[in-house]
């Protein structure tokens, strides 16, 4: 008997298989056994963006609201598309790399998934 790991976007324990993925029956999640295993312990923080979908490292997403970039006159656009966040602590907590301005970090409130 194996032992399935909680669900890393809600932590719930019913998790099942099917098939390669891990799938959530509450909050209906899906992902990889393999990635799972490759995290041990990474105690899973729920970031989400403005609409409440779950993001994850290497998610696209567009930026909802004109954002100054601090420390410069730069300002992200609007429905500027960001490919590959990666989920950080903080409080801005998406850490990307956007063409023309450079890698900042974005809040999550003011992102939605792609
Ligand atoms: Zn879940």
């Amino acid at each position: 008997m194996s032992t399935l790991p909680p669900c890393p976007a809600c932590n719930s324990e019913y998790t099942y298989e099917d098939g390669s993925l891990l799938v959530c029956p509450e909050c209906a999640h899906e992902w990889s056994a393999d990635a799972a295993a490759e995290a041990p312990g990474d105690d899973a923080k729920v970031i989400k963006d403005s609409v409440g979908n779950v993001l994850q490292d290497g998610d696209t997403i567009t930026v909802i609201k004109d954002l100054k970039v601090k420390g410069s006159s730069l300002v992200v656009k609007v429905g500027t598309k960001v490919k590959g966040i990666r989920l950080v602590d903080g409080d801005h907590d998406i850490d990307c790399k956007i063409d023309g301005i450079g890698a900042m970090k974005l809040k999550s409130e003011f992102v939605r998934k792609v």
